[in-house]
């Protein structure tokens, strides 16, 4: 499967019941990628993750979605979720039993024709099961999961049903070659569905609309001379506009899903208000899923005759991206259409270099020059070796090089390594991955019992 585009598996429960451990489970064997963005802050609640070669990204709901008060927000996560996840895991509490809420949860979940695993927790060991599993049955579901997040009963069973499922996940439809998917991420009242009226109002612009990946989504693809467009799931954003109904409301979920979906993630920030914390936050989970980064400041015509303004505003957007200095910051207007003609030549660049490949020798070439310009430092003692390098995969440009510790090598080194590359290879507009392995094809910081020595 593409990098750009993996499904997404959510898992929902009330607090307590377990999901951060079983999330922690799931996720443990990651970072097998050298985050190219230091800086940028993880989430906890949201990680890639793989099982048997099948990647996938887990979203711990519970950790994200704020729900309107205590009773409410278990619900409001489900509901996210069939709207959201190509699947869904549902933790009860073995421990506890059956609570109230639970029977109404589950008839939500049951509602839905995504795939649902009813998993019950905290079972720790299989003398226990039949005793802590059996009063769910009531719930009416046809399948239940006995499952130790905690001490791992039951999780391989799960994870190898939950991966063969997400080999029946729908296939995206049949797109133009070299179309740009583009995802518009924002908060409410950023101008998304403005900025996306003005991008369709483009002259000689052809909108047509294709059907998204989950049922009420709509993407629309845009065609201009040979290039084509696709905006992810721009239903809901363009209805709204039209009814004027302002009652978006921000889903983190949302915004996940289409970051699995798109080659660009355009975050648009609101010259006005300035940017804020939840700015940050969506500009993080863009890095963290490694895709290329369009800052588009709008609504600029409001301070266009504010100097000040306008520099407090460009230092604080610098701030923000300090460690993604390679993301194109424009300002625009959606309502006067300012700066949007030049976004065409630049996500164009953009996109060629997020699925650019380089020739094998052209890489050893800049790992060899790059060495010999700053050795590796030694590594308890030893010598620190990188032998060769290749790249792995596009979107984002992934590289792997091939070292005799790959655990020792400085996150310093990384950094100048990941400078160098950079350079080298011209990428100055999205993000790049560098992996070290060894030989073997061990990952640094892989798998567990994966290590080195
Ligand atoms: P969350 O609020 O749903 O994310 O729940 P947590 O993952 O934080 O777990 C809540 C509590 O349940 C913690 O004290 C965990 O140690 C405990 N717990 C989680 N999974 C298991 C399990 O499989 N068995 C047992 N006995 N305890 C568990
Ligand atoms: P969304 O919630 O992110 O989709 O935002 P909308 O596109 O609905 O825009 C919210 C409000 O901001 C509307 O009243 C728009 O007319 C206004 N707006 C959007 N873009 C601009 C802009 O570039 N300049 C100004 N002045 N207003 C804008």
């Amino acid at each position: 499967m593409n990098s750009a585009s993996c499904p997404l598996v959510a898992l929902i429960g009330r607090p307590n019941v377990g999901k951060s451990t079983l999330f922690n489970r799931i996720t443990r064997s990651r970072d097998a990628i050298v985050d190219p963005t230091p800086g940028v802050t993880r989430d906890r609640h949201y990680a890639q993750a793989s099982w048997e070669e099948q990647s996938f990204m887990l979203v711990d709901t519970g950790g994200i979605e704020d729900g309107d008060g205590f009773s409410d927000h278990i619900r409001h996560q489900a509901m996210q979720a069939i709207e959201e996840a190509d699947i869904i895991i549902l933790l009860l509490d073995g421990r506890q039993g059956v609570m109230p809420g639970d029977h109404e949860l589950v008839d939500l979940l049951r509602r839905t024709d995504k795939t649902v695993f009813f998993a019950v927790n905290k079972i720790d060991s299989p003398e226990i099961e039949d005793s802590l599993l059996t009063p769910f049955w009531e719930l009416g579901v046809d399948q239940l999961w006995a499952l130790s997040a905690d001490h791992s009963y039951g999780f391989g069973t799960l994870m190898n049903a939950l991966v063969e499922k997400l080999g029946t996940t729908e296939a995206p439809p049949e797109l133009p070659e070299s179309t740009i998917r583009l995802a518009f991420l924002g908060r409410p009242n950023v101008g998304k569905s403005s900025m996306i009226n003005a991008i369709m109002g483009q002259e000689r612009m052809i909108v047509s609309e294709v059907a998204g990946t989950t049922r009420d989504s709509v993407d629309t693809l845009l065609t201009r001379d040979e290039h084509s467009y696709l905006l992810i799931d721009t239903a809901g954003i363009r209805r709204k506009g039209k009814t004027q109904d302002k009652l978006e409301k921000f889903s983190i979920l949302k915004a996940l899903k289409s970051l699995t979906r798109c080659d660009i993630a355009a975050v648009l920030i609101d010259a006005e208000e300035g940017i804020t914390e939840q700015d940050t936050k969506v500009i993080g989970y863009t890095q963290e899923h490694g895709r290329a980064l369009l800052i588009l400041i709008n609504k600029w015509d409001l301070i266009e005759g504010d100097k000040k303004r306008q520099e407090q505003l460009l230092a604080a957007v610098e701030e923000a991206v300090k460690f993604i200095p390679f993301a194109p910051v424009f300002k625009v207007s959606a309502k006067t259409g300012s700066g949007i003609k030049r976004l065409f030549p630049e996500m164009g660049k953009m996109h060629r270099q997020f699925y650019q490949r380089f020739p094998t020798a052209a890489l050893n070439r800049l790992l060899e020059e790059a060495k010999a310009k700053h050795e590796p430092p030694m590594y308890q003692g030893r010598r620190l070796k990188l032998f060769y390098t290749a790249q792995i995969s596009t979107a984002p440009p992934s590289f792997a090089v091939i070292a005799n510790y790959p655990k020792g090598i400085h996150f310093s080194y990384q950094r100048y390594l990941t400078n160098r590359f950079r350079e080298g290879l011209g990428l100055d507009r999205v993000p790049l991955r560098l992996l070290f392995r060894e030989r073997s094809g061990r990952t640094k910081g892989g798998k567990e019992g994966g290590e080195n020595e």
